[in-house]
């Protein structure tokens, strides 16, 4: 096939916002490829290799301005400085070259294929004269191009694509492309353990669409990460979990997924890019501790003090990432301990469709615990205090909290799926205020869009028994129904005030201020210090007053309390000191 079919259908797909214009696009050009299909996929997505292969394209700008230099005739600080204004190196290439291309007589055709292998040879092209020899590469192409196939080249190249076709635009025209939209799921299960569009392109244009079903998890190819579901409560995960589940620690570093293939071993991050070598200390302890020839694994990499036995911060890892003569420096100054918390593969035999309890029996048999590879720590409970007691003992293990996950039959490893059989539970779900309180509208603001005519929010106070004022603690505009929305003027119409009630403290300027009479339960998540709320202003600390951060509504008015029972400042102090103490023994 041509390059510049390639390039008029990306050029479509920049024009349209609309992803079933572009599935159309893209599965009639897939129905028009041949042999060239998988290069075809290849360029949609600007690569040249899958993200687990690690070959980037990206050569560096400059090239490409020199390119265009020699071709155009224009300097190179003239294409930087086009460069800097109009910020898109493939459309200035467009332009400059349109002209030229028309008194141009030696050109031949490109096709799809030329062009990959040529972007091929430019990405393992290094070492010494590999500067020059991508060059050439690239002047090559671009003197065979037409002005639009200038523009994607360059945007190609320079790993600019802009308009980046997402992943699943092309499951969906794999499906439509080989059989009917109803074929989507089919293609996204394959992509889930064989994340090649191309592959997967190419396996449905040969094959046959339902040939793509006998695909298995193949060691050497990363799978899509299995991922977890939230709750607000252990309470709730037990209810959800049918009353007992298997709790695990949640470990704060990179999801790292193993396999181990004989002697090789492959790491690949969350994202699929290969990430074995930022951790050759791993790679040595799975090859000395992993007891199996073949196995995928799953796990999270921690940064580790070996000395206090103390995890670390989960930034420290990234370090790691350095420059490759830093590495040597990095392994022993923040080493890694990997936590291993599941197994989708153990010797050729897959396990992805195995209920989690066995996985992780067979786990565990297969592993050899040393300082660098441990099995992550889980318990099976069935009551609420036994998981909270887990959850504490995460947290001051260093978690940032706990996994929770299914034990039933159905328990299978579900790659890319965010699902409840896997529930997580952090420390700051935690952080939601032990108690209500019940504030007072002093004021309120007048709504936008659909709140306007009515309120936005209403902002409320505290009580000062000792020196009858009313300072201000929040603004409130979450946990209202639309009715009840609607309710509130009429409702606050018999206290409004021409100004600021002289018992009312505050340093905002509302909209409308009201009589303190109507009050509300609220929550929030915790109380804050503040620089605008006039609440305990200077108690806690100087200049700052105390605010309720994300407060809501509870759906309750105390129409059955008198104003003087508004919750008072001295309930507030209390709340944000008992508080602080309970954060600092979770960090204890
Ligand atoms: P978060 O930002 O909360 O980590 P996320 O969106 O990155 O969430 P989720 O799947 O929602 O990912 O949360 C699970 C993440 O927690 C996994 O991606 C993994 O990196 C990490 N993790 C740590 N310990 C475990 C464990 N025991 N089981 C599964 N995942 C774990």
């Amino acid at each position: 096939m041509r390059f510049l079919e390639l390039a008029e259908t990306l050029d479509k797909i920049e024009n349209t916002t609309k992803r079933l214009e572009m599935v159309d696009l893209i599965s009639d050009l897939l129905r028009h490829t041949d042999e060239d299909i998988k290069e075809t996929v290849y360029l949609l997505q600007g690569k040249v290799a899958p993200d687990y292969e690690g070959l980037e394209l990206g050569i560096a700008e400059k090239i490409g301005i020199r390119a265009l230099s020699s071709l155009s005739g224009l300097r190179e600080n003239e294409i930087e400085t086009e460069l800097v204004r109009k910020g898109d190196l493939g459309k200035i290439g467009e332009e400059l070259l349109h002209a030229k291309k028309q008194a141009s007589l030696f050109s031949e055709d490109l096709t799809v294929r030329k062009v990959y292998e040529s972007l091929l040879k430019i990405s393992k092209s290094a070492g010494e004269g590999s500067q020059t020899r991508k060059l050439q590469i690239l002047l090559d192409l671009l003197h065979n191009a037409e002005p639009v196939e200038v523009r994607y080249l360059l945007r190609i190249v320079t790993g600019k694509m802009r308009i980046g076709v997402a992943d699943m635009t092309i499951v969906d025209s794999i499906a439509v492309a080989f059989g009917a939209k109803d074929k989507t799921d089919l293609v996204e299960s394959a992509y889930n353990i064989m994340p090649d569009l191309p592959e997967l392109a190419y396996r449905a244009m040969a094959g046959g669409i339902d040939s793509l079903s006998s695909i298995r998890i193949t060691p050497g190819i990363p799978i899509r990460s299995m991922l977890a579901e939230r709750l607000p409560s252990l309470k709730e995960i037990l209810e959800r979990m049918d009353g007992r589940f298997a709790i695990e620690y949640k470990y704060d570093g990179l999801r790292t997924q193993v396999h181990k293939i004989g002697n090789k071993v492959e790491l690949f991050s969350r994202r699929m890019e290969n990430i074995t070598s930022q951790f050759p200390d791993i790679v040595e302890e799975i090859r000395k501790f992993v007891k199996v020839e073949n196995a995928i694994l799953d796990g999270e990499a921690v940064p580790f003090n070996m000395e206090t036995n103390e995890m670390l911060p989960f930034q420290e890892i990234s370090k790691r990432r350095g420059r490759k003569y830093y590495l040597k420096e990095a392994i022993e100054r923040i080493p890694v301990v990997l936590f291993l918390f599941d197994a989708m593969m153990l010797n050729n035999k897959s396990l992805m469709d195995t209920p989690y309890a066995n996985r992780r029996v067979k786990l565990t048999n297969a592993i050899e615990e040393s300082d660098k590879i441990k099995i992550a720590k889980s318990r099976i409970v069935s009551d609420v205090e036994s998981a909270d007691k887990f959850f504490n003992e995460a947290l001051e293990a260093g978690c940032e909290g706990i996994m929770a996950k299914s034990i039933d039959d159905k328990s299978i490893y579900k790659p890319g799926a965010r699902e409840f059989l896997w529930i997580k539970y952090k420390r700051e779900y935690q952080l939601e205020m032990e108690d209500t309180v019940d504030l007072v509208v002093i004021g309120a603001f007048g709504g936008q869009g659909k709140r306007s005519g009515g309120y936005g929010a209403l902002l409320m106070a505290v009580y000062s028994r000792e020196e009858d004022k009313f300072r201000t603690i929040c603004k409130l505009g979450s946990g209202f129904s639309e009715e009840q929305l609607d309710n509130l003027p009429r409702m606050l119409k018999p206290y409004q005030l021409k100004k600021r009630d002289p018992r009312v403290e505050s340093s905002i300027d509302a909209d409308f201020w009201f009589t303190p009479s109507l009050m509300l339960e609220v929550k929030g998540a915790e109380i804050t210090l503040s620089p605008t709320h006039t609440c305990c202003l200077n108690v806690v600390k100087k200049g700052a007053g105390l605010a309720i951060r994300f407060p809501r509504f509870t759906g309750r008015w105390r129409g059955d309390k008198k104003v003087d029972e508004t919750t008072n400042e001295q309930e507030i102090i209390e709340m944000y000191h008992s508080q602080r103490k309970k954060i600092l023994a979770d960090y204890a």
